[in-house]
């Protein structure tokens, strides 16, 4: 085991005249190095780009969610300006919502109160009815005129079928209109076409 020692004495002697010449020389050569400076190189191109993917994601981001084209300009200058935290600030104060999922609610919110508040009735015996019907099933009067040409049911104001085209002949609602609004509440009667004109 002797024979160790002065090769152990020896490393540390060179290793300390070493660190009395510089102790971050290794480091500052590591600096200088070209594996070095590829890599800030490419460090640096990743970083640009991943900046400039961060403002785009801004941008399809705010268009699904923002409908003001301004704030949309806002959202992407902030990303720009302000590198990453801008993208951070837009995601804690962008709309919570995309814009197809508003109107898609909006859109089935109507239809709901549509189901709900049509309460059709029938003019003359109040039973409830539907838009389609043509004749109340229970009394068996006439509410609606079916279409010469596709059989759609018509309202009685209406001056053509709004399905194939076929303008609506006044004899095919007149004997309707003259009874169902003699029956309705003022409140509900249909808007007539003027007689004069
Ligand atoms: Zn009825
Ligand atoms: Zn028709």
């Amino acid at each position: 085991m002797a024979w160790l020692i002065p090769l152990l004495v020896d490393e540390t002697t060179t290793a300390a005249a070493a660190t009395d010449d510089n102790p971050f020389q290794p480091v500052l050569d590591f600096f200088d190095s070209p594996t070095f400076q590829a890599g800030l190189k490419l460090g640096g191109f990743l970083v640009f780009a991943l900046w400039l993917a961060s403002a785009f994601f801004v941008f399809k981001d705010a268009r699904r969610r923002v409908a003001d084209p301004v704030l949309i300009a806002v959202a992407v200058a902030t990303a720009l300006v302000f590198p990453f935290v801008g993208v951070l600030i837009y995601t804690i104060l962008r709309p919570p919502e995309y814009l197809d999922d508003v109107r898609e609610r909006e859109l089935e919110i109507r239809a709901m109160e549509r189901r709900l508040g049509s309460d059709q009735r029938c003019p003359y015996c109040r039973t409830e009815i539907e838009a389609s019907y043509l004749v109340c099933p229970i009394c068996t009067s006439k509410l609606k005129a079916a279409c010469r040409r596709c059989k759609a049911p018509l309202e009685q104001h209406w001056k053509v079928c709004p399905y194939c085209e076929t303008e609506a002949r006044g004899d095919e609602t007149a004997g309707i209109e003259a009874a169902s609004t003699a029956a309705l509440p003022r409140a509900r009667r249909p808007r007539l076409p003027s007689q004069s004109g």
